[in-house]
């Protein structure tokens, strides 16, 4: 176990923000992640745990130890006719588990293709993007608690999964570390692609039918044409969560704005596009200094260079305060902030 004392996390975090962590661990395994929880001269220490750090900000140097979890492998553990689970460790790159079973022809995973990240923290917010969310194929998981170093596996229903959200999200944010995740696999794929842009690009193919590989290319297609080069520009990619509010607010905004775009969901809210409110306020584009919106989803804050937390923080705030005035409607952080 090597540590590192204060360390630069700029590369540890997609938004590279250059703030320092007193103590920084790297670990490997579940045996190396018990001895470190146990180390008695740890036990007071404040401890953050980082996946690819693409769902954090970073607003002050962080006086603790940051546990960097790079347990690694995929393996198939159990098939039958219909199903396949697939177990992978949490340090495991997210989008190598979606290519490792896309390849096989392993279906349902395939819309969750290109989120930045790693498989331990796809749970924390139950990922989800073009129609399909990690729950839908989730098994179980396994973690270790940071009290009392205890091993404990969670079922679907026991994490509490909903709407970009998890029991590890909110009662053990902090206080749990995910190790491993099982996924329930379809070995006869029904691939989902009801969604608006999706289709209309695979319709350009004129196929009768599409694999899971034909939608999951697709996808990667067009994240790639819409979404900001981490590569050179810093963000968290959405910044808020799309609002769910009352079907009556809804109709009482559509009165004053009738291109508000929403979607009912399965309890009978509608979900406006946060996006949509923020395009609208004439925020889509703007840059002030370091920071700005994404000129192609207004959704994405982007760090143009030498931003630090507070200011994209500052813009963040500018942001849900227009939205407010504007339609009445408070924008939630989905972005974890430290
Ligand atoms: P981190 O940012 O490192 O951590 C996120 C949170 O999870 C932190 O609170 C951390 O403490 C906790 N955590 C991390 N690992 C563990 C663990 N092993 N055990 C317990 N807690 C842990 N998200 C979507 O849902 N859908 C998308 O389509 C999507 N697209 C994105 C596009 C871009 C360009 C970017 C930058 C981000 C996008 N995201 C999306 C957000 C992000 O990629 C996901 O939330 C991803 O799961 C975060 O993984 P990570 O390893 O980087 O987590
Ligand atoms: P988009 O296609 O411009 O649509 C805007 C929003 O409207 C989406 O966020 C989506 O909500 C909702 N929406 C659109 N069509 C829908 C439908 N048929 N049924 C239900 N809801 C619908 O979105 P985008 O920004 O390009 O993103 C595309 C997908 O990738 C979305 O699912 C988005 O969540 C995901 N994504 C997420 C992140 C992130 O960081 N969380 C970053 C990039 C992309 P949902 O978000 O609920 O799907």
């Amino acid at each position: 176990m090597k540590f590192q004392k204060n360390k630069s996390l700029k590369h540890n975090n997609t938004f590279g923000i250059d703030v320092r962590a007193d103590k920084y661990v790297e670990i490997y395994d579940e045996e190396e992640l018990k001895n470190l929880l146990s180390l008695s001269e740890l036990l007071d220490e404040p401890k953050l745990i980082l996946g690819g750090g693409s769902n954090i900000l970073f607003t002050q140097d962080y006086n603790g130890i940051v546990i960097k979890i790079s347990i690694p492998g995929i393996k198939v553990i159990f098939e039958d006719e219909k199903t396949c689970l697939v177990k992978a460790g949490a340090g495991v790159i997210w989008n190598d588990l979606v290519l490792f079973a896309v390849e096989k022809n392993l279906g349902g995973i395939e819309n969750l293709i290109s989120i930045p990240g790693t498989v331990g923290a796809a749970p924390v917010q139950n990922i989800g993007a073009y129609g399909e969310e990690l729950q839908n194929i989730f098994h179980s998981l396994k973690g270790i608690f940071i009290d009392d170093v205890k091993e404990a596996v969670f079922d679907k229903e026991e994490c509490k999964f909903s709407y970009r959200d998890s029991i590890f999200k909110r009662e053990l944010r902090e206080k749990f570390i995910i190790t491993y995740v099982i996924l329930q696999l379809n070995k006869n794929p029904q691939p989902v692609f009801n969604y608006g842009t999706v289709r209309t690009e695979l319709e350009k193919s004129h196929k009768e039918n599409y694999s899971i590989k034909d939608v999951s290319d697709t996808i990667a297609k067009i994240r790639d044409e819409k979404l900001p080069d981490l590569k050179s520009i810093g963000n968290a990619g959405s910044f808020f969560k799309n609002p769910e509010i009352d079907k009556d607010q809804f109709l009482e905004i559509k009165k004053e704005h009738p291109d508000i775009p929403g979607f009912t969901t399965p309890h009978d809210k509608v979900k406006i596009p946060a996006g949509w409110l923020i395009e609208k306020c004439g925020w889509k584009g703007k840059r002030i200094n370091n920071v700005g919106v994404h000129e192609k989803q207004a959704l994405v804050i982007v760090n143009y260079g030498n931003a630090n937390g507070s200011d994209i923080l500052s813009l963040a705030c500018e942001i849900k305060i227009s939205v407010i005035k504007i339609f009445g409607i408070e924008l939630t952080e989905e972005v974890n902030i430290y």
